[in-house]
């Protein structure tokens, strides 16, 4: 099946979307919030401005998580609230109001300020929507105000890009009428695999290539019905929908991990602009060359190993295919949060029935079955890590998939590497 853009050009649909049994599980929880998705976003948006509207322990999670110095000025910070807000004493709106303004006065290079909302804030149901909206008004044109929630009672840490993405896209710029079908990549990647994949499609005749989020708030790039999109990230359902309502359409595809990734996640965008092969081969040969020969390193090692993902960042299904399938690993239990089936059914289909597959967690039982597996690799969050450990397995942190740059060509032999390291480092411990 496929639907056609206005201007004529045609997107498969998802097909076969994988019926494979599912294990839902509904029990205690070990995640990151999605307030931890500031760490790379502010470093994508280069004049955007993240402001928490938190508690102390929101303050205190960003500083360490992020390390900064406290003499930087990073591009966030939180605007605490006490308990006199708590107690619903003072009205915050008006202190928010006046953090805003000093903010705004002391860095006047802020385009973009994002109002985060956090626990405490949705637990005394601050209306930041309602804040984000009075207070654009009063700094537009040289401010726009948006407003997200990256809270822990909501969002697992992947989600906060989610939100902070489907807050931009109903003040992206409509596309001029008449414009020709054009390519936006959805996600947030970093500067250097961007570059990477607009040399590329450029090449490809496909262009002009648009990302969102872009590096500058001026240049959100415009949607409209002549909009097709690929995911770089697998966690975007809500800019997803957004984006559709705005009339693009999605271009399924498995997600561009590894030399078989990267090409198929391009070539369901040569497909949609009719690139013949000829031309689709002549680009892509040498990189994927590259990335096979990068990746051929490690899989002596790596072939035959068995992983095991608990559900962290949402990236756990299609990093389970590329150790699958371009690594010859066996993962005995891949997790995710939240399994989109429309977004993942390409990564999906491509996993063996074998593969037990969990969506949410409980994490005593999901601890057990680890045990039982007893995989040569434990891909994690942060908080079971060490205790893993402890027992003698090896871990990799989760969160380290989403801040080191893993998708593409060059990057295809990085993102083996992360996986060989441990299992390196466990060897010569045991030596
Ligand atoms: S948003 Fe919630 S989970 Fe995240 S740091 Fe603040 S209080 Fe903790």
């Amino acid at each position: 099946m496929s639907v056609n853009t206005a201007s004529g050009i045609s997107v498969p649909q998802p097909t076969g979307c994988s019926q494979r049994p599912i294990l839902h599980e509904r029990g205690q929880h070990e995640v990151f919030c999605g307030l931890t998705g500031i760490m790379w976003l502010h470093r994508k948006i280069q004049d955007a401005f993240f402001l928490i509207v938190g508690s102390r322990t929101c303050a205190h999670l960003m500083q360490s998580a992020a390390g900064v110095m406290i003499f930087a000025e990073p591009r966030f910070g939180t605007a605490i609230m006490e308990e006199r807000d708590l107690a619903g004493i003072g009205d915050m709106h008006d202190e928010l109001d006046a953090v805003v303004e000093k903010l705004l006065k002391r860095r006047p290079e802020i385009r973009l300020l994002f109002l985060v909302g956090s626990c405490p804030s949705e637990v005394i149901k601050l209306d930041l929507g309602r804040a984000a909206q009075r207070l654009s008004q009063r700094h537009n044109p040289s401010v726009r105000i948006l407003n997200y929630s990256g809270s822990g009672i909501e969002t697992t840490f992947t989600q906060g890009e989610d939100n902070c993405l489907a807050s931009i896209v109903p003040t992206l710029p409509p596309e001029p009428k008449d414009a020709p079908a054009n390519l936006m990549v959805v996600g947030a990647l970093s500067d250097v695999v961007e570059d990477q994949f607009n040399r590329l499609f450029e090449e490809m005749g496909i262009g002009p290539v648009r990302f969102l989020p872009a590096r500058l708030a001026d240049d959100m790039p415009p949607v409209g019905e002549n909009t097709v999109f690929l995911l770089a990230q697998p966690f975007l359902t809500e800019t997803k929908r957004a984006l559709e309502e705005r009339g693009a359409k999605h271009i399924p595809a498995i997600f561009p991990l590894g030399a078989e990734g990267t090409t198929q996640w391009l070539k369901a965008a040569a497909d949609v602009f009719n690139v013949s092969e000829t031309t689709f081969e002549s680009v892509v040969e040498k990189p994927r060359e590259r990335a096979e020969r990068a990746i051929s390193q490690h899989r002596e090692k790596l072939n035959g190993k068995s992983a095991f993902f608990f559900p962290d960042s949402q990236l756990e299904i299609p990093l389970a295919r590329f150790l699958y399938e371009e690594l010859g690993m066996d993962t005995s239990e891949v997790g995710t949060p939240y399994l989109n089936r429309n977004i993942l059914a390409p990564d999906l289909n491509r996993l063996p029935d074998s593969m037990r597959v969990s969506e949410g967690q409980d994490v005593d039982r999901q601890l057990d079955r680890c045990r039982d597996d007893n995989p040569d690799i434990v891909v994690c969050g942060l908080g079971l890590a060490n205790p893993l450990e402890v027992e003698g397995l090896t871990t990799k942190w989760s969160i380290e998939l989403v801040f080191t740059p893993i998708q593409g060509y060059e990057q295809a032999g990085d993102l083996a590497e992360l996986f060989a390291r441990p299992l390196n480092r466990r060897t010569r411990l045991a030596v």
